[in-house]
């Protein structure tokens, strides 16, 4: 722990600032500005190294946090990265969009704000890859085995980067035309860049892992030959169900799900369309829902120039600030 005392010194939790509004609707960029290397230290200096780091538990993947915050703070960055992905596949993914169940559960976060850990992470593999330090893993030894991996999302990309490294043939499909599930075609640009998705995908291609885009499966390939072709196969078809909103009127025309939306916007920064056949320019708007995806049609919505836009939500107005039964902000 590089110093005991820094969180007891830097009381104040700082956090990337965004983009001015009028400047960030005129493009589909991410919303942070850039943020220094410096206050990042002081950032990562506030964690206190607990004898029972509960952001451990707070993180699905149980990162470990304590570990490369003490790193950063050393200025130690290989070795923070080296730490990251021992239990992280894409940290680029989940630093930029995880809700970090792990601040939540920061010991800090009892009597002051909880240590700015997902931004300590991003810029963790942000920094790597530029310096070029994510290559290749490739494994020691093939184990001759092939494995079928169904889906390509982050729960596909993760099992299949693992098994790769792990010595097997692994193959990848997905019914989409391009890899990545939801972080390509439901989360919008200005929350990731898709280029994060592009430039992991290089390292798992030069990895072996090999990828079929446009194959159904179960319509274009069946269980049975894939059982016959692969030695195991990992089901990561994720949802993609919705829930819908069987109440009068919902036939009307006009009334579209996130997901018959939000896919085009994306489509359109990737390229395949100069403007989306489903478009908010000039409508006015109404959001149901004020999650995540809420939130997503909302910035959507307002980068395609809706004339208003209104979102209901149905729980009541969260706090401004983390409230001790509500540990979200
Ligand atoms: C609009 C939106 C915003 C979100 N924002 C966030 C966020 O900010 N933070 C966060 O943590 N989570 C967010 N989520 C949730 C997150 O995207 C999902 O939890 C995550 O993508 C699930 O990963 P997955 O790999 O299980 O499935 P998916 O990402 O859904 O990927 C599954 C893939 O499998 C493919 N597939 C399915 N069946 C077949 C088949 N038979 N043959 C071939 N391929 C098949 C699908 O085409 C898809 O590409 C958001 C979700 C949406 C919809």
């Amino acid at each position: 722990m590089g110093d005991p005392q820094g969180f007891l010194k830097n009381t104040v939790r700082e956090v990337p600032k965004r983009r001015p509004v009028d400047l960030r609707l005129m493009d589909w960029k991410e919303v942070y500005e850039d943020f220094s290397k410096d206050t990042l230290r002081t950032q990562a200096s506030r964690c206190m190294d607990c004898g029972i780091p509960f952001c451990h538990n707070g993180c699905p993947l149980g990162n470990l946090i304590p570990e490369w915050n003490d790193l950063v703070f050393k200025d130690r960055w290989r070795d923070s990265i080296d730490r990251l992905h021992a239990t992280n596949n894409f940290p680029e993914f989940t630093g930029r969009l995880c809700p970090a169940p792990c601040e939540a559960s920061c010991v800090l976060g009892i009597n002051q704000d909880p240590v700015t850990i997902k931004q300590v992470e991003v810029e963790i593999i942000d920094k790597a890859f530029e310096e070029g330090w994510v290559t290749p893993v490739y494994p020691t030894h093939l184990t001759g085995k092939t494995v079928a991996v169904v889906g390509s999302g982050p729960a596909g990309l993760a099992a299949a980067q693992q098994l790769t490294r792990a010595g097997h043939t692994v193959t990848v499909f997905e019914r989409a035309d391009r890899i990545g599930g939801l972080l390509r075609y439901g989360i919008p640009e200005f929350k990731m860049e898709k280029r994060h998705i592009d430039r992991r995908l290089a390292q798992m291609e030069a990895e072996g892992t090999v990828f079929r885009t446009g194959v159904d499966v179960g319509v274009d390939i069946s269980a049975d030959e894939l059982r016959e072709q692969f030695d195991a196969v990992v089901l990561s078809g994720g949802a993609t169900a919705w829930r819908d909103l069987p109440i009068e009127g919902r036939g009307l025309d006009g009334i579209y799900q996130a997901m018959e939306f939000l896919p085009h916007a994306n489509r359109v920064q990737q390229g395949d369309f100069a403007a989306p056949p489903v478009s908010a320019e000039g409508k006015k708007v109404v959001i149901i829902g004020g999650g995540d995806t809420g939130a997503d049609c909302l910035g959507t919505s307002h980068r395609q120039g809706a004339e208003s836009v209104h979102q209901f939500e149905i729980m009541a107005r969260p706090p401004e600030e983390r409230a001790t039964s509500t540990p979200w902000p």
